[in-house]
Formats: structure tokens, sequence, C-alpha cells
């Protein structure tokens, strides 16, 4: 048996397979794989890990998938659709410009990338087009809480280097907003790289309906990248409200000062969030944004 990684899912048990030699084998799942596994549409999934047995040219039989790490997808945890697997890195692309700037959207996807277990890198794209100082307040938050931020340009190539090194060796989503230069940034990393993703059919249990799934695309340099418009919106994982605050990482330590330990921090009495963002330690910004995101406001 060879070591692989899935690039795509073909049809309902079909995958294009990359052994470690760079070859691709479209590889079928074996029955009796497909049958351990409850939920039969997530057997196999982009980015996953397996060993196949090579069958002629450029075929093969799956026979075992690897545990999963960092994980993308959507429903929650009894209901899962995953998206992709074995995902590194996600790049959250947003711009000073036009699509205006949403904060929001940004700390939607993080709680994604927490509850995955993927890192965060914040991009800020279109720099060829604003002031980036006039960022700096909101930009500074994020670097505090430890997320990476990356300026970049498409247009002139600035922070494309520093991308490049970042994603180097990693499996990497990037996601974003519609217009905030995902396409044109993959195409200055690498030409040729953007979008080469199909329209698949996918029973979800109440019917069939129409998805997309996500392809990983070889770099030159080492690693793959994973776009897919299931995840550009930035609408992922189900998130209960109760979990919503541990996601929120610079709120895990000020907890413990809560008086009840159920405090959903909105307007408890003795709530060591509330005290905390009174007293400046929490930004009432990202605060706001958790109350938005328990209100399901999108704001
Ligand atoms: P996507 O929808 O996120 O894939 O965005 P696109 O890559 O299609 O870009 C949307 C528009 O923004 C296009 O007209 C691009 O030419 C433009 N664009 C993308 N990146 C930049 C950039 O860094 N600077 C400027 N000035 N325009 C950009």
């Amino acid at each position: 048996c060879l070591t692989g990684r899935v690039l795509s899912i073909v049809g309902s048990h079909q995958c294009r397979v990359q052994s470690e030699d760079g070859r691709v084998h479209v590889c079928a799942v074996r029955q009796v794989l497909r049958t351990l596994m409850k939920e039969s549409r997530n057997t196999v999934v982009a980015g996953d890990i397996v060993l196949f047995e090579p069958l002629g040219d450029a075929q093969g039989m799956i026979h075992r998938v690897e545990p999963r790490r960092g994980t993308l997808g959507r429903g929650n945890d009894r209901n899962q659709q995953l998206i992709v697997v074995n995902v590194d890195l996600a790049v959250i692309v947003v711009t000073g410009v036009s699509p205006h700037f949403k904060p929001s959207l940004i700390d939607r996807f993080l709680i994604s990338c927490e509850k995955g277990n993927v890192s965060p890198v914040i991009c800020i794209n279109k720099s060829d087009l604003f002031n980036y100082r006039e960022l700096l307040p909101i930009v500074g938050q994020y670097a505090n809480l430890g997320y990476p931020v990356v300026l970049t340009s498409a247009h002139t190539g600035y922070g494309i280097d520093q991308l490049r090194e970042i994603i180097a060796g990693r499996q990497t989503v990037f996601s974003g907003q519609s217009g905030v230069g995902k396409t044109s940034l993959l195409n200055m990393i690498q030409p040729g790289l953007a979008l080469k993703t199909s329209q698949v059919s996918i029973d979800s249990g109440k019917g069939r309906h129409t998805t997309r799934t996500a392809t990983l695309q070889a770099l030159e340099f080492g690693g793959w990248v994973v776009d897919t418009p299931g995840i550009r919106q930035l609408r992922l994982w189900d998130v209960g409200r109760e979990e919503v605050e541990g996601h929120f990482i610079e709120f895990l330590p000020l907890v413990r000062y809560c008086k009840y330990p159920n405090c959903m921090h909105i307007h408890e009495q003795q709530c060591g969030i509330r005290d905390a963002v009174a007293a400046g330690l929490i930004s009432a910004r990202r605060y706001d944004s958790y109350l938005k995101i328990l209100n399901d406001d999108e704001s």
C-alpha cells in the first residue's frame, strides 16, 4: 500500500489521491470501510491521508483513512458534513476597502477555526488602495490575541513572498467574502492556482442538494491550497450559544471570576467578562461581536 492525500472527491465514492511521489490515482473506497464509518458522506473527505493499494496505471483502492485533525465543515457535533480535513492553516482574507472591512466576520471565522483546530492567519489585501494606519487599532487587537496578521496587495505583489513563506509545506484554506481578492492572491502566489472546483450532488439526509466540494491544489514550493466556495462565506460549524465564549480566547482566563458557573456574560451580576470589558482588558468591540454572535446578528 501507498500513503496519499485526497485531492478531491469525484462522484459518490471515488476520489483523486496524490501519492508521495506526486502521482495522482483515481481511487475507490473499500465497501467495508464505507460500512464501518457511520456517516457515509464523510467516509473520505478532501485532505484525508489514506493508505491505498495502487491498481493498474493510475487507479487504486483505499483501505484505510488516517485519523483527522484540522477540520472545517458544517453542521453540529452530531450531524457533521466535513468539507475539508487536515487543514493546518486558514488564511482569512479581508480588505480595508470594498467589500467593507467587517471585524465581526473575522470573529465568526475565528470561532470556526478554534472549533476545528485550524490555525488562522488574517490577511488584509488591497493594501495599495487604503491607508493601513486606519486599521491599526483593530489589527492590533488581533495581533495582541496572538493571531498573525499579514498585509498584501495582489496588484503590486506586496506581502506575497511573506504569504508564500507562511503557507509553504502546509495545507491551507483561503476564505473570505467575495471580492476581497482571493483568486487574485492565489494566482499571484502561483499562476493558475485559483479555483478548480466542480459541482456535485450531495445527499444531505433531507434530500439531495447541489454543493461544491473542496479541491486541493499542490504548491510548487510544497504544501497544498484549498479553495472552496463552501467555506468562502465564513459560515461554518454550528456553534451552540454556550460554546461561543470558549472560542473567544481572551475570555478563557476571566470566566472564573463570574459568580454563576453558567454565566452567559450578558446581564448577569458579578460577571468577570463584563468587568474585564469595563476595565479595558477585553476590547468592547470583541465583546459586542460576542453578543451579536449569541443573537445570530450578522450586522
Ligand atoms: P475573490 O472574489 O475574493 O476571488 O476576489 P478577486 O480575486 O476576484 O478580486 C476582486 C476584484 O478585486 C478584482 O477586480 C481584482 O482585480 C481586485 N483586486 C484583488 N486584489 C487586489 C489588490 O490587492 N489591489 C487592488 N487594487 N485590487 C485588487
